[in-house]
């Protein structure tokens, strides 16, 4: 389906179509949390993402029941703003190598997926509302509320100490290459017959 194609012609549509992207989005992420969950270093970031795995599968079930409502057979519509924030997070993720400095990339590219998550459902919600369809809304409704707790969950994990952990990890680097280039240094003076001071 296009963007504003003819094949949305109604709010009825669009609320279908973008019950559908979310649908199909869920999936992606319920595809990606395992590898999250490996690549997390940190106790409470790994309870954390194994924690939104299993609510990310029943979200999908609320979904099902929320297409079972409207009479629909549920499928999704790929949705390109998801493969892009997933794509961009592995790609982050395998450019990282510090655990620490990983972790906080891992949370960074969860919030993003959050906030992608937050906006389709506040609009949802809203339409569904609109529309009548007062079951959906509250099934909508309960998926909105997790995904803004995960998200207020990971910002908290993440000023609480990951933030700090990944700042720690740069200094003890950058102290020990400035160790490493003051014994380079020495040498070099040495082999140049010239003393250190
Ligand atoms: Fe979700
Ligand atoms: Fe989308
Ligand atoms: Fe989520």
């Amino acid at each position: 389906m296009g963007w504003f194609s003819s094949d949305i012609r109604s709010v009825d549509d669009l609320f279908l179509h973008t019950l559908q992207d979310i649908y199909y989005a869920e999936h992606q992420i319920a595809k990606s949390l395992p590898d999250m969950v490996a690549k997390a270093s940190d106790a409470e970031l790994k309870k954390g993402f194994s924690m939104h795995l299993r609510q990310t599968k029943g979200q999908i079930k609320r979904l099902d029941r929320a297409f079972k409502a409207l009479k629909r057979k549920p499928e999704g519509t790929k949705c390109p703003a998801i493969d892009g924030i997933l794509d961009e997070a592995n790609e982050i993720a395998s450019e990282v190598d510090d655990k620490m400095v990983l972790n906080a990339a891992l949370i960074a590219a969860a919030q993003a997926v959050e906030h992608y998550e937050m906006t389709r459902y506040g609009t949802l919600v809203a339409w569904a509302k609109l529309l009548g369809h007062s079951s959906v809304a509250k099934l909508l409704a309960m998926n909105l509320k997790e995904e803004k707790a995960t998200d207020k969950k990971l910002n908290g994990i993440a000023l609480r100490k990951i933030n700090k952990k990944a700042l720690a990890r740069q200094k003890k680097q950058a102290t020990r290459s400035h160790r490493r280039g003051s014994a380079q240094d020495a040498m070099m003076l040495a082999a140049a017959g010239i003393p250190a001071i």
